[in-house]
């Protein structure tokens, strides 16, 4: 096989290993409680599979075939790094699977589509993004799932520029490809997380919070993979419920297991979903905006609609952290079902 293949493939590893260990050497127990879903074990499965094949390209056993002991094909290796069977020993079944992951990995590199945001009887949305840097590595998007019900995401790529601007771009490009033919959340996260663990292309983690939304029952069904508990006001009620997280982020565990939770809404019920650029902004003693700021201002504006919870927010934001340029980029998409 050629040699450069294994030089990428041991240069994308190193990098993801560089990345994990780095967030958990340096975040805080706050955001590593989010972004594992409290499950601290669960990054150490990643991380033994990581450093296995690591150990592996130096022992020229990478891509080994266990069956016929010849190496596996170069662009099935580049495609998953932990592939240790020819294709010529996989069943139809198999085959077929491997074959829709082939064609998502080519897909993903296309362009990104345009945003719009969607009619949903009942129901008013809002969505404000903007980028700290030229390139963001925000993402929000709408869909639909196989079944027409509608789809909201957001998520927040580690790190900025432009790395994370094209691992966000092809995200979106996953996500649209998968969704029309799943119909749930977990379905759809479950196979992007697949995707994108065993891909020497994507060396860091991405937080998502995914939503089915079936405007006829009200039902609000979701996913939040390591992405910052989203704010769920019941009108007329004096408390925030924070929608926490059920799966740790894509690209951190081995073994994911999202647990899916499902609520129903009310006429005058709201939800924000935001990326941390919004809880995170500094104030010149060098506190957080934080959450529970966050919980008081829609709290005091829950009268407000869709657009007028996201420009509250965003001045209070700003006004905290002395009206200077927000440091991290900032998404939010406001959700109000109408009375
Ligand atoms: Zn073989």
């Amino acid at each position: 096989m050629a040699l450069d293949i294994f030089q990428q493939v041991q240069t994308g590893l190193e990098e993801k290993h560089r990345n994990v260990t780095e967030f958990l050497e340096t975040a805080s127990d706050a955001a590593k409680g989010i972004c594992l879903c409290n499950d601290a074990q669960c990054v150490q499965e990643h991380l033994h599979v990581l450093e296995t094949s690591l150990q592996k390209i130096e022992d020229n056993t990478l891509g080994l075939c266990e069956v016929c002991h010849g190496y596996v094909d170069a662009s099935h290796l580049e495609m998953d790094y932990t592939a240790s069977i020819c294709l010529d020993h996989y069943s139809p079944d198999e085959m077929r699977r491997l074959e829709a992951e082939l064609e998502l990995s080519q897909i993903v590199q296309r362009a990104l589509l345009p945003q719009r945001i969607p009619n949903i009887a009942g129901v008013e949305l809002a969505a404000f993004s903007r980028p700290s840097e030229i390139v963001g590595g925000d993402y929000f998007d709408f869909f639909q799932f196989r079944d027409g019900a509608h789809g909201l995401v957001i998520a927040d790529v580690s790190g900025h520029g432009v790395a994370a601007g094209m691992l966000m771009s092809s995200l979106q490009t996953a996500l649209r490809t998968i969704a029309p033919e799943a119909d749930s959340p977990a379905e759809i996260l479950e196979r992007i997380n697949r995707f994108y663990i065993h891909n020497i292309h994507f060396s860091t983690f991405v937080t998502i919070f995914l939503v089915r939304f079936d405007p006829s029952s009200r039902t609000l069904t979701y996913v939040n993979a390591g992405h910052n508990p989203p704010a769920l006001h019941r009108k007329g009620s004096a408390e925030m419920v924070w929608l926490m997280p059920t799966a740790p982020a894509i690209g951190l565990a081995e073994i994911f297991n999202p647990r899916t939770e499902s609520l129903v809404l009310s006429s005058g019920d709201s939800l924000l979903l935001y990326t941390d650029g919004v809880t995170e902004v500094l104030n010149d003693s060098m506190e957080q905006f934080g959450q529970s700021r966050l919980a008081q201002i829609l709290l005091q504006n829950a009268d407000l609609s869709a657009s007028g919870t996201l420009q509250t927010v965003l001045q209070q934001a700003s006004a905290f952290g002395d009206n200077k340029m927000l440091a991290d980029d900032v998404t939010m998409i406001s959700l109000k079902v109408l009375e």
